[in-house]
């Protein structure tokens, strides 16, 4: 089955992107297997990232990049998502800090250098919100930023940094000072050279296992410029939540969609074992089709509806619009774990087996992290309280 593309209508700048992201999701496969049984990191997937330099794309032209939309980086994530989950969740989470520097350093020297340097060197970020044992609440931290001697210093137990070990520099939350509440928070890009991260606990889990997404104490210094000088509250709103959303929706399709090609395949072949009769499961094919569909067509339009609105910080801002960003998590998850399901049943036998052409035990696994990935019910409780004074469309027009 052909799904190359998550948004075949759109205006992607570039074909040669499309490429390049092809010829890595051909490594990510080839490694798919191995990365997941030995729960290591996709080494050959992120080096053919790096010579593709994929990396430093959405970086601007001036400081070295290429310029590329959240669409283009998403159809990448779609592509390496349908080739190995775990290269597509390292990609996805990078970008997203990528994106949350760019759109939010304004004119800050000390940030512009590190995005040169991150094209010029392509460089992997990973992303450290969730601390000690508050989760998901990434609207909190307990950590603060101390300025000492004219430079700052944080030391957070960050619970989970996914690829910790292997990225190039670090994207933190932090509360702004130790005086500061819990929710007033700010943005720290360090780089390697600035922390040292020592291991608290391991990642052994069902999947997502080439994240590497251990838990560490993450000790930093640095200067001043190196925070960025929008709020945290700010950059969680207008960039940090639409481009989580939109580029992990992304990657959970691809795995949803390689699950679907996969059914297909199982179901050709047993038509071709039995004289063209239909195995009992393709009821199930087809329903893996249906929801593949509703979720390719849902991630985007909510990226149409980001693209047309990010650089109106108001319009991005609107319940209405922050409703819809965030439900386009909780929907993508779900459609995405129900797709896998349905291609798995379709697949019977052949399907739950671990082994063999047609196994989707890693699949299953894999997209089993995306509701959790900030936890489903955590969005929706925290929507029906802020939703409760918005109105109830009553007409269809509306
Ligand atoms: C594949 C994957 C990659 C991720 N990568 C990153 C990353 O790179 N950086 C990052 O910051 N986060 C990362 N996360 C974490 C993610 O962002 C959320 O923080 C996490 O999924 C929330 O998990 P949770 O179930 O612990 O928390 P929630 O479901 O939000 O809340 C659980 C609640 O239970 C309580 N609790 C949790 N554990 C315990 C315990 N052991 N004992 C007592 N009470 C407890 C706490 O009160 C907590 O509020 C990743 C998650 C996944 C699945």
């Amino acid at each position: 089955m052909e799904a190359p593309s998550i948004l075949r209508s759109a205006n992607f700048t570039s074909g040669d992107l499309s490429t390049r992201a092809r010829a890595v999701a051909a490594i990510a496969a080839n490694n798919a297997i191995a990365v997941d049984e030995g729960s290591r990191f996709p080494a050959e997937a992120c080096t053919a990232l790096k010579e593709q330099r994929l990396l430093g794309v959405m970086v601007s032209r001036d400081l070295g990049g290429e310029g590329a939309s959240i669409a283009d980086v998403a159809d990448v994530c779609y592509q390496l998502g349908q080739a190995c989950a775990s290269t597509g969740m390292i990609y996805a989470m990078h970008q997203i800090k990528v994106a949350c520097v760019t759109r939010h350093m304004r004119d800050n020297p000390v940030l512009a250098n590190t995005m040169r340097r991150l094209s010029a060197e392509q460089l992997l970020l990973a992303s450290s919100t969730t601390e000690g044992q508050s989760g998901g609440n990434v609207r909190s931290s307990e950590a603060p930023v101390e300025h000492v001697d004219g430079g700052i210093q944080l030391e957070r137990k960050a619970s989970v940094i996914s690829y910790g070990a292997y990225a190039d520099g670090i994207v933190t939350t932090a509360r702004r000072s130790a005086d500061a509440p819990g929710s007033d928070q700010v943005l720290v890009a360090f780089l390697k050279s600035d922390y040292t991260l020592t291991r608290l606990q391991g990642w052994n889990t069902l999947g997502m296992r080439g994240t590497c997404s251990e838990g560490y104490t993450l000790k930093a210094q640095g200067q001043p410029g190196q925070i960025l000088p929008d709020p945290y509250e700010i950059i969680h709103a207008q960039t940090m939540v639409p481009f989580a959303h939109l580029l992990w929706g992304s990657v959970w399709t691809g795995i949803a969609a390689s699950a679907t090609a996969r059914a297909q395949a199982f179901i050709r072949q047993a038509m071709r074992t039995s004289g063209g009769q239909l195995p009992p499961g393709a009821p199930q094919f087809t329903q893996a089709l249906k929801t593949l569909r509703t979720l390719r067509g849902m991630v985007a339009s909510s990226l149409r509806a980001y693209e047309s609105r990010m650089n109106d910080p108001k319009a991005v801002a609107s319940v209405d619009f922050q409703s819809v960003i965030t439900l386009t998590k909780v929907e993508a998850s779900e459609l995405a774990v129900s797709t896998v399901m349905s291609a798995m049943r379709a697949c019977g036998l052949s399907g739950y087996r671990a082994d063999g052409d047609f196994t989707l035990g890693r699949h299953l696994r894999d997209v089993l992290s995306s509701p959790i990935m900030i936890n489903n019910d955590r969005i929706l409780a925290n929507l029906a309280t802020s939703s409760l004074m918005t109105p109830i469309p009553t007409s269809m027009r509306d």
